[in-house]
């Protein structure tokens, strides 16, 4: 029994980790989404201090720093996920600007007015919208920007199905115009908000799943944790097919004044 040591919760970890870190994006997105929130942050130099929050195994980072001149620092809570990361840097020969480093997003250790951007794909949850937003404004120049993607309702009312799945999920969930008012009562100039296109998460995070999930259970057989995350999983996308007119991921792009 190798896993003696392990509290359940450690073992529930490494098996998220383990199963996430097989597939290259962690929530939904795509190159072209990053690239268009990218288009309404402006300033940007060599010099330059980017963060991205929560940022995974850095799909969206190596993207970001493509098309970003400047210092990226990507923070996540999974060493194993910073360590594909800085794996993944070093591939691309970014490393010398791009670098990952093990940490939370609740407790950053960055200055106040040092970053000119912080990015954060579907990650901001784990903190809450209107707390991330609040906190990390401290570590912002003003006139730094802030992109963030968060679940969203598109409508205001839909299926009670749907709503009640969500409220569950996330407490935060709201409508666009919501959200909007919350990054301007922090303290951010709501400079745009587009809705992710639903490719976002059928093909890129989805699908690849798929195979993800039959390769992940006949490893681990009779595992009933292991069982229960691909059921959850697999709800979560069927529900997602069945209501996506309703919810979906927004971007959400403020600037410090
Ligand atoms: N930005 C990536 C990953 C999104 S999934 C993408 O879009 O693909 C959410 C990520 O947040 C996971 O990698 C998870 O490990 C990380 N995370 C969860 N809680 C965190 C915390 N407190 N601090 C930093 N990262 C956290």
């Amino acid at each position: 029994m190798s896993n003696d040591n392990k509290s359940i919760h450690d073992f529930d970890f490494s098996l998220i980790c383990e199963y996430y870190a097989s597939i290259e994006r962690q929530g939904p997105g795509s190159p072209e989404a990053t690239r268009k929130a990218l288009g309404f942050v402006d300033h940007l130099t060599e010099d330059s201090k980017i963060a991205d929050l929560g940022c995974g195994t850095g799909g969206q980072t190596m993207e970001l720093a493509r098309n970003t001149p400047g210092k990226i620092t990507g923070i996540d809570l999974f060493p194993e996920f910073i360590d594909l990361f800085n794996g993944q840097a070093r591939k691309l020969n970014l490393q010398h600007r791009v670098r990952g480093e093990v940490g939370s997003m609740d407790s950053l250790s960055f200055g106040a007015n040092e970053l000119d951007l912080i990015w954060s794909e579907g990650a901001i949850y784990n903190i809450g919208f209107e707390r991330g937003l609040n906190e990390w404004r401290n570590f912002l120049k003003p006139g730094g920007f802030i992109a963030v993607t968060e679940i969203s309702w598109f409508t205001q009312e839909r299926p009670d199905e749907i709503t009640a799945f969500w409220k569950d999920a996330y407490a935060e969930t709201d409508t666009i115009p919501n959200k909007m008012a919350v990054m301007q009562k922090a303290g951010y100039i709501p400079v745009a908000s587009f809705i992710l296109p639903e490719y976002c998460w059928t093909e890129n995070f989805y699908k690849p799943q798929v195979q993800a999930q039959e390769l992940f259970l006949s490893k681990h057989k009779g595992n009933h944790t292991a069982e229960e995350l691909v059921a959850n999983q697999r709800h979560e996308a069927e529900l997602y097919n069945r209501f996506k007119d309703w919810y979906g991921y927004v971007f959400y792009i403020g600037k410090k004044i």
